[in-house]
């Protein structure tokens, strides 16, 4: 049984299926539920679809690209960075990719290997006895399962009902994401620095980008929905002429987001039992190193390639979160570091921060 139908649940759910798991999600929201802006696929994130053979569906459905283009505040002077191309030399180093498409690609993979995605329900109550989870769910029926999966996000229930403390943090940042045409020039991320707030552009297909801008020290706040674009257009206003030539297609309030910049990862481990959490329920960074999706497909990966290596559950779940622990706290470490030279106004330090962390992440898993 796996909670939650989103990255980490559904890599999760395609990758133990493949290994003879019989798989059922339980989702909270709607089938139709996923916001509508875009992520960034890192090299890691493409390595681990790749290796569930999902990496060429989300290129074709995204934007390959392969450098980040970092702009200085007076719009001029840019530093080019070429990331490492993890799936081979042929292939593109990230994709931009718009969520609803990557998680079409995920879910049809996942209930091709026979996973069922129920939607509409949660779990209530968990119990263990004897390698044996007892899953109690929102519509009253109960489950007697030998694998409970939390991939539930970052406010995780099945972390609570494990009974793991909730490590969630509110990081003085509000980011703000909207779905704009791609312009012709936009062909890899472009990055630009400003005071107090950054911003950047990311394409998502050859026809969409989506612009990001980054608030610094603000409260955390909910703005009424009719407001966001004319606000975020207002916050762009101060950025370099490639920002501000993209500002007037920000409009129409359903494809603009506004969002907390929350962190948390768990210290201790995360499994008790038979049940584990994994993606952002364990580990949430915060978006500056745009890499929690990645780290969620590598969850799902390797927990099946744990749990099929170890002779018992629990085993395969100590050993699973033995090999993903470092690499985890590291990543949300570095991001909550980036999100305080950001607030510092010393975006000049954040750079090789970015490139070291880049490097480490394309380590293996
Ligand atoms: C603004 C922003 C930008 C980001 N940009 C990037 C980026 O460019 N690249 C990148 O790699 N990462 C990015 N991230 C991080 C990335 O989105 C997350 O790390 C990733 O989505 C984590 O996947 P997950 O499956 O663990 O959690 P989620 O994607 O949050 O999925 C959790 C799922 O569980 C469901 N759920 C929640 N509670 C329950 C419940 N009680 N019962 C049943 N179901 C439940 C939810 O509806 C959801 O479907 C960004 C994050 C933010 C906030």
């Amino acid at each position: 049984m796996i909670v939650g139908a989103g990255v980490a649940g559904l890599t999760a759910a395609t990758a133990l299926a493949r290994k003879g798991w019989q798989v059922e999600i339980a989702e909270l929201g709607p089938s139709d539920s996923t916001s509508g802006w875009g992520l960034c696929l890192t090299g890691p994130a493409l390595r681990a679809l790749d290796a569930l053979g999902l990496a060429d569906a989300c290129l074709a459905e995204g934007y390959g690209m392969s450098v980040i283009t970092h702009v200085e505040v007076d719009g001029e002077s840019a530093a080019e960075v070429p990331l490492p191309r993890l799936i081979g030399a042929r292939r593109p180093a990230m994709a931009g990719i718009a969520r609803p498409l990557l998680h079409r690609v995920l879910r049809a993979e996942a209930e091709r290997c026979g996973v069922v995605v129920r939607h509409g329900l949660t779990v209530t109550a968990v119990e263990q006895d004897r390698g044996l989870v007892r899953v109690r769910l929102s519509d009253g029926t109960v489950r007697q399962v030998e694998l409970l999966v939390g991939a539930d996000g970052i406010r995780s229930t099945v972390r609570r009902l494990l009974g793991f403390e909730s490590p969630v943090g509110y990081q003085g940042q509000m980011v703000w994401r909207a779905l704009v045409p791609r312009p012709s020039w936009l062909t890899g991320i472009h990055h630009f620095a400003g005071k107090p707030d950054s911003a950047g552009l990311v394409p998502v297909s050859d026809s969409q980008a989506y612009v990001f801008l980054t608030e610094n020290g603000v409260a955390r706040s909910v703005l009424p929905e009719h407001e966001l674009a004319a606000r975020l257009r207002e916050l762009l206003a101060p950025f370099a002429a490639r920002v501000r030539e993209i500002r007037p297609a920000v409009s129409g309030a359903d494809a603009v987001v506004r969002r907390p910049v929350l962190t948390g990862c768990l210290k201790g481990p995360w499994n008790r039992g038979n049940g584990v959490v994994i993606g952002d329920a364990a580990h949430a960074p915060a978006p500056q190193m745009a890499s929690g999706a990645a780290l969620a497909v590598e969850d799902g990966l390797l927990l099946a390639e744990e749990l099929e290596r170890h002779e018992s559950t629990a085993a395969g779940l100590e050993a699973f979160v033995r090999r993903r622990a470092e690499r985890c706290r590291t990543l949300v470490d570095t991001s909550v570091a980036l999100v305080g030279l950001e607030r510092a106004g010393r975006l000049h330090d954040a750079y090789p921060l970015i490139e070291a962390c880049h490097r480490l992440m394309a380590e293996p898993a």
